[in-house]
């Protein structure tokens, strides 16, 4: 069982016992060949209730869901070295699905991959060696699959998917439906599941970010709503490949990208002293924000808002640095309205005090807003 843990949420008043707890107690059981049942969402408050003018933020998590890509797939040539390769490592295939994207992308991302292997699309099935089609018949629903494995003399190759909706969450949307077409054609060139290490062939994903075993134990510093395991194909993936088709595969993606567009800057912030030392209130403005996909509301989750960082002299914070971070709170005003924010406790100084505004999913605006305080 993993610990998902969403952020800690502290509000920043060193006075007062804020001891807040923030581990979001969402727990992803595993198992293999099987869809979990989402975990029970918690709601997480931070300790701060005894204070009247301190917001309580309230940020809920959605479930932490392990899907199995499919079953191992079986055939009349089950058996490890029954395994057929392709001639000449070529197939041609169709795409039936609704998934195009998807399925390009992974297409792609094996074309590219310096296996002597080549997918090519040609139009008419009659044509193709390998359908791509979406089917109810996956075993685990929208984020699950299921393939032929390897070459299959005299018959037709497969991949099936489900098409799904935006209720479906991130595991049957685009970018993380790629997961599951990649894993699928993997299946098809001949690659069993490996669930030793962080692989395309790992028998299960979690919430379609990421192959289960490229997560760790740390989902909170990995599986965030909003990225995804962009690599997809990993070293071992290529060398596995490569071991039957050759080729000098090379990893070249970087593991994580941006699933969604992050906020672009957060908005400006003005520094007010107030007459006890070491306190003011910040006023900040609330930045746009680009909207949310449906996909991503479906899971993982809380509300948008703001991180506030203190550092001596220079603005060196960096976002979801606990050791810097002296207030974190959610928005209550509009984009483009202004909310205020106070600060206590500063040393006597020169302050950096660097703001970073937040998504729904703690994915940090691409720049912060400074604003440098002496406190007397
Ligand atoms: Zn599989």
């Amino acid at each position: 069982m993993v610990p998902f843990d969403q952020g800690v949420l502290v509000p920043a008043r060193p006075s007062r016992t804020a001891a807040a707890t923030g581990l979001l107690g969402l727990l992803a059981p595993l198992l293999v060949g099987l869809a979990v049942p989402a975990a029970t969402s918690t709601h997480t408050t931070a300790a701060a209730a005894s204070s009247a003018d301190a917001p309580v933020p309230d940020r809920t998590s959605g479930p932490v869901v392990a899907t199995a890509f499919d079953e191992e797939p079986g055939s009349a040539a089950a058996g490890a070295r029954g395994i057929r390769k392709w001639p000449r490592g070529r197939i041609t295939y169709v795409d039936r699905t609704k998934d195009r994207d998807a399925v390009r992308a992974a297409v792609k991302l094996w074309n590219r991959s310096g296996v002597k292997i080549r997918f090519v699309k040609v139009r008419k099935a009659s044509r193709a060696a390998l359908v791509i089609r979406d089917s109810t018949n996956v075993p685990s629903g929208c984020g699950s699959g299921l393939a032929s494995l390897g070459y299959v003399p005299g018959g037709r190759a497969f991949v099936n998917i489900l098409h799904g909706g935006d209720e479906g969450g991130q595991g049957c949307a685009f970018p993380g439906q790629t997961l599951v077409v990649a894993h699928e054609l993997g299946h098809v060139l001949g690659l069993r599941h490996d669930d030793s290490r962080c692989s395309v062939m790992n028998s299960s994903h979690v919430n379609g970010v990421a192959q289960r075993e490229c997560l760790g134990e740390d989902l909170s510093a990995t599986a965030k709503p909003g990225r995804w395991r962009c690599r997809v194909l990993e070293r071992v993936d290529l060398k596995r490949a490569a071991r039957m088709y050759g080729g000098r595969p090379k990893v070249r993606q970087q593991e994580w990208c941006d699933a969604i567009e992050r906020i672009p800057a957060t908005g400006p912030v003005t520094w007010t002293p107030d007459s006890y030392g070491g306190a003011g209130d910040l006023t900040v403005v609330r930045g746009a924000e680009p909207p949310v996909p449906g996909w991503l509301g479906t899971w993982g989750f809380g509300a948008p808002g703001l991180e506030v960082h203190a550092t001596p002299g220079v603005c060196t914070a960096v976002p979801g640095d606990d050791a810097t971070t002296v207030r974190t709170d959610l928005w209550e005003v509009p984009v483009g309205a202004s909310q205020e924010v106070s600060l206590y406790g500063l040393a006597p100084g020169t302050h950096c005090v660097s703001v970073w505004q937040f998504d729904q999913g703690t994915n940090y605006a691409l720049a912060p807003s400074t604003v440098t305080v002496t406190v007397s």
